[in-house]
C-alpha cells in the first residue's frame, strides 16, 4: 500500500501516519522529520535546510527528491509506505511519478486532510513531541494520559518545533496554498484523490482514513 497524506501544516498528517503505520506495518516517510534529523546531526545539508525551514519556505526539490528516492529503496518499504509532507510541489509530484514508474510501482491513494486555516494556528502552537520516541501530543487536543509522561515510551522529555510559531506558520500556509494545494487537482486528474474531514476529532479522522485505505488499496496487503 502506497499512500500520500496531503494537507496543510497541522492538518494531522503525522498523527494519522503513525496510526496507519501501527495498524498496517508500513513506514511513515516524513521529509520534515528527515530534515530535522539532518539539522540535529549538524550536516551541511542540515545547516542549509535549517535556515529555509525557519522561514517556512521549501527546501530544494533536488535534495528532497534524492532523500525520498533513497528511502523507498530500503527493505522496510517493500510492502509500501505512507508519504507525509512529500510531495509539496508539482515538480516533486512529477519526480515521484517517475521514481515509482522506474520501479514498476504505483500510488494506491492520496488522502487529502481538509482543515480550515483558522484551526491550524491553535493546532501548531499547542503541538509538542516526545523527545525520546517522537510521539505527538497537543496541549489541548491530545494530552498524555499522565501529565509529563509519554504514553508510548514513558519518556519525560518533550520538544516543541522552532517553526511552530504564528509568524512562520503564516509563511508555511502561503507556501501550502501557492505550491502544494495545486497537487489536489493534479491527483484528482490521476483518479487517486480521496478526502477526509480533518476538522473531526483524531479518532474520527482515523476511522475515515481506514475506510478510504480499505476501499482504495488492498487494505493493507503486500504490494
Ligand atoms: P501535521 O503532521 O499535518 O503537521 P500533526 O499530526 O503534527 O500535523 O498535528 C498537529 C497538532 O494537532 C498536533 O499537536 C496534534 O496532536 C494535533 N491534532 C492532530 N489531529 C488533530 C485533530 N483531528 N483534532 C485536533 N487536534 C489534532
Ligand atoms: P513538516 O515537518 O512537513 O511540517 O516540514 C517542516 C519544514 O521542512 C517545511 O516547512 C519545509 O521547510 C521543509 N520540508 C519538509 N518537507 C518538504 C518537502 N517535501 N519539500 C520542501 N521542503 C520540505
Amino acid at each position: 500500500m502506497k499512500l500520500i497524506l496531503l494537507g496543510p501544516p497541522g492538518a494531522g498528517k503525522g498523527t494519522q501516519a503513525r496510526r496507519i503505520m501501527d495498524a498496517h506495518g508500513i513506514p511513515q516517510l516524513s521529509t520534515g522529520e528527515m530534515l530535522r534529523a539532518a539539522v540535529d546531526e549538524g550536516t551541511e545539508m542540515g545547516k542549509m535546510a535549517e535556515k529555509i525551514m525557519d522561514r517556512g519556505e521549501l527546501v530544494s526539490d533536488d535534495i528532497i527528491v534524492g532523500m525520498i528516492s533513497e528511502r523507498i529503496d530500503q527493505p522496510d518499504c517493500a510492502n509500501g509506505f505512507i508519504l507525509d509532507g512529500f510531495p509539496r510541489s508539482e515538480a516533486q509530484a512529477e519526480a515521484l511519478d517517475s521514481m515509482l514508474a522506474e520501479r514498476g510501482l504505483a500510488l494506491d491513494c492520496v488522502i487529502e486532510m481538509q482543515v480550515d486555516d483558522e484551526a491550524l494556528v491553535e493546532r501548531l502552537t499547542g503541538r509538542f513531541t516526545c523527545a525520546n520516541c517522537g510521539a505527538g501530543y497537543h496541549d489541548k487536543f491530545q494530552q498524555p494520559k499522565v501529565e509529563g509522561v509519554c504514553d508510548v515510551c514513558g519518556g519525560t522529555e518533550f520538544t516543541r518545533r522552532a517553526d511552530d510559531n504564528e509568524e512562520t506558520l503564516r509563511s508555511r500556509l502561503t507556501v501550502y496554498h501557492g505550491q502544494t494545494a495545486p497537487l489536489l487537482p493534479y491527483y484528482q486528474g490521476h483518479g487517486v484523490l480521496r478526502s477526509v474531514d480533518g476538522m473531526a476529532d483524531i479518532d474520527e479522522v482515523t476511522r475515515q482514513i481506514e475506510a478510504v485505505v480499505n476501499s482504495c488499496g488492498e487494505g493493507g496487503g503486500n504490494d
